[in-house]
């Protein structure tokens, strides 16, 4: 065994509440496996309701205080967060990979996103500006004022297990709100080391607090307990909707982030380069597990033949393996339940009448991988396209005209993430104002950012995360009437 340091895993096997490092109450434990090899790496706490009950409670207490201090000194907890997540950065990736699987310049790359997101919040902080407004009457003034809506509740998934927690975590405490996270039971310790590092920042206990276990019972005592004034949730639209139904009873503030169906349209008149290099990633970063990666990918006829050439001459280059060695770009699935449903759609696709141009089956790497696979001939008809593919398969459909494919993209319920490339300055207009999505890259296949409002419409979510929209979730507007002036 190595040395046995801050962020071992060895060090991240208890949950973190009111400033402790804490077992479950029947000391029951989740076990979390390595994707790429399917080995045991450790153990986390099977928590439930009591705990989260627990935890709420100190996150209330701690609310009076943390809420009163100023945003400047918020900012200084913030940043010194911040930092230390910089200083051990080689650790929280190898955590990252190890548990999730996504190759380590993704999860590096992944946590250097989700932490320009603390530094962005601490300053954003000090910008919760109000409103004076002119009243009717003389001896009457209004003021507007925000302030910090009360204990907030989080729960992130396994596919971004670094930055998703940040990106809420950060936007929260700047507001002047604490909160109780619970992350993926599949990723674990990417949460519990980013708590090791709050703890040693100096964050006050019950702050911030991380709970694992029991996915249903943690969240119905989120949803339904008063304390919780806000929940942020990113994951599938089925659960989203579960936990809006669950947080009518206390009508708590809603943020979701749910799933997509991202159209990626590249228009005969498009850089083909960059549309293939853009395409590759939007696809197969995260083995295509990710809400924003394209879901159908629509190229114009006159374009066609070409790209499917360069793509289909990307993707079979594609280096697979596990996420340590050098050079691999496509490391496994999260499971391999995930890759099996990969498989199933694949199956089905093709059945309906697809054509297989490469992958299609699960890979010689092991039992979670799935080959980067592209589907040609597909149709809006089809299962594949109807759905959140959440794997690393592009269905490829070709299209005529910009209004043929407007009414396509458009045609599903989700509203997430879409992309068009075209180096007509009038198009890119046009479409992207077309376009029923909560974002739109043009010509660019990489969306979030911390200055950016990350959200969607339709039934991929309610909310916005990062920029100053994304504080707004955690604040509240109060209207002060003052007469006798
Ligand atoms: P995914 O398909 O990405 O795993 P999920 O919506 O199942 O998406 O998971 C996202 C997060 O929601 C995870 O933290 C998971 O534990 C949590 N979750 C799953 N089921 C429930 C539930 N019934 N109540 C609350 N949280 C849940």
């Amino acid at each position: 065994m190595g040395i046995i340091t801050l962020l071992s895993l060895e060090n991240l096997n208890k949950c973190y509440i009111n400033g402790e490092f804490i077992d479950s109450l029947n000391g029951q434990k989740i076990e979390v496996f390595n994707p790429a090899n399917g080995e045991v790496i450790g153990t986390v706490p099977d928590m439930g309701k009591a705990e989260t009950e627990q935890a709420i409670s100190k996150a209330n207490l701690a609310f009076k205080g943390w809420s009163k201090l100023t945003a400047n000194i918020r900012a200084e907890f913030l940043i010194k967060w911040h930092d230390l997540i910089i200083e051990n950065i080689d650790e929280l990736a190898n955590i990252l990979t190890l548990e999730q699987g996504k190759p380590l310049a993704q999860s590096k790359g992944e946590i250097l996103n989700g932490v320009a997101f603390i530094k962005w919040f601490a300053e954003e902080g000090k910008r919760t500006y109000g409103d004076i407004v002119p009243s009717n009457h003389n001896g009457q003034r209004i003021h507007i004022i925000k302030q910090p809506i009360g204990v907030s509740a989080a729960i992130t998934p396994w596919n971004f297990p670094s930055s998703m927690i940040t990106r809420k975590a950060s936007a929260a405490m700047a507001a002047g709100c604490t909160i109780v996270l619970k992350p993926s039971e599949l990723t674990p310790f990417s949460a519990l080391a980013l708590a090791k590092l709050a703890d040693e920042a100096g964050i006050p206990k019950g702050v911030f607090n991380i709970i694992t276990g029991d996915a249903k019972e943690i969240g119905e005592e989120l949803t339904g307990n008063d304390i919780i004034r806000k929940l942020s949730f990113t994951g599938s639209t089925a659960i989203g909707k579960k936990l809006y139904q669950q947080s009518a009873n206390s009508i708590k503030k809603l943020s979701l982030e749910l799933g997509g169906n991202a159209p990626f349209i590249i228009f005969d008149d498009a850089n083909l380069n960059d549309a293939v290099d853009n395409a590759m990633a939007s696809k197969f970063r995260n083995s295509g597990q990710t809400c924003i990666c394209a879901n159908r990918i629509f190229v114009q006829s006159g374009i066609y033949d070409e790209f499917m050439e360069l793509f289909t001459s990307k993707v079979k280059a594609l280096p697979m393996g596990n996420g340590f060695d050098t050079g691999v770009e496509q490391g496994p699935m999260i499971n391999e339940q995930a890759a099996s449903n990969t498989a199933d759609k694949v199956k089905k696709a093709i059945e309906q009448g697809a054509e297989l141009i490469i992958g299609g089956q699960k890979s010689e790497h092991g039992d979670c991988f799935y080959e980067p696979t592209i589907l040609a001939n597909v149709n809006d008809k089809m299962d594949i396209v109807n759905a959140e593919i959440f794997g690393p398969v592009a269905p490829i459909i070709k299209f005529d005209s910009e209004d043929e494919v407007i009414e396509k993209a458009n045609d599903t319920e989700y509203g997430l993430a879409s992309y068009i490339f075209t180096n007509d300055l009038g198009r890119s207009i046009r479409v992207s104002e077309a376009l029923e999505y909560g974002m739109v890259g043009v010509n660019n296949g990489m969306l979030s950012t911390e200055q950016a409002p990350f959200g969607g419409i339709k039934q991929s979510g309610i909310g916005r995360e990062g920029s100053k929209y994304g504080l707004d979730d955690y604040l509240e507007i109060k209207y002060i009437s003052i007469g006798g002036i």
